[in-house]
């Protein structure tokens, strides 16, 4: 029997541009594979996962609306993008033998689900893993304030952000070397330091509803369930 987790429900951010692998645009099938074979383990080791994928590796409406579409329309680009990236993440956790349902914000019944509260709660405790997909169904909005919204409904104990790095840095560690590095920081610090987590409306919104934000790297093998149990290498978000 596997020991109980420090972080029974959690919802899971990962970016668009985290499953294009070494590609510069897309999907990247052994990446979202990789993603999955982690969410599995999480998910044996006894926690509920849920999730929310952005679609920057697929179209990132705000650049775009300068380019001549207006912003609302090619927001709603965004978010149809974030329900392809839902879909290959479904079919990779399927492939690992867990279930999941993939809910839209936006509603496209032959496609998938409808986002439906209770229904996600539902799943969640029946072990299926729920991806949250066309963000909060808004435009002028992005995934990461998505995440925390659901993180928020979902009653989760964490939001965790998988990405390219091991946590917070005072400056973007590829470019800065010697860019330090957080262990611990408050969602004051966050905010008041505009340190590139997610953006504001998210660290409010999770601050708000007293949720932890996780800083972690979802390429680094064993994480996701190292850090539910209170372990792991990242950065540690909260009052
Ligand atoms: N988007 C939106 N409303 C939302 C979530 C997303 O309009 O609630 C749009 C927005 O255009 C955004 C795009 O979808 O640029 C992709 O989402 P995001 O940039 O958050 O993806 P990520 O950077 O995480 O890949």
């Amino acid at each position: 029997m596997p020991s109980t987790p420090k972080y029974r429900r959690v919802l899971l951010k990962v970016s668009g541009e985290a499953l294009m692998g070494d590609q510069s645009f897309g999907i990247d099938i052994a990446t979202v594979d990789r993603i999955a074979a982690e969410v599995k383990e999480a998910v044996d080791a006894g926690s509920q996962v849920c999730m929310v994928i952005g679609g920057g590796n697929i179209f990132r409406g705000v650049s775009n609306a300068a380019k001549g579409i207006e912003r609302a329309t090619a927001d709603y680009m965004g978010m149809l993008a974030t329900v392809m990236n839902a879909l290959a993440m479904q079919a990779a956790l399927e492939r690992t033998g867990l279930e999941s349902r993939v809910q839209s914000a936006i509603p496209m019944q032959s496609v998938c689900e409808p986002y439906i509260r209770r229904r996600a709660v539902r799943h969640l405790e029946k072990g299926r893993v729920v991806i949250f997909a066309a963000g909060t169904g808004n435009p002028f909005f992005t995934t990461d304030t998505g995440a925390a919204l659901r993180a928020a409904e979902m009653n989760c104990n964490a939001l965790l952000k998988g990405t390219k790095v091991d946590g917070v840095y005072s400056a973007d560690p590829v470019k800065v070397p010697d860019a330090e590095r957080y262990d611990t920081l408050s969602y004051h610090d966050v905010l008041a330091r505009d340190l590139k987590v997610m953006d504001a409306s998210a660290i409010s919104l999770s601050r708000e509803n007293k949720i932890p934000i996780i800083v972690f790297s979802i390429h680094d093998r064993g994480q996701l369930a190292a850090v539910l149990k209170g372990e792991g290498r990242a950065t540690v978000i909260q009052e």
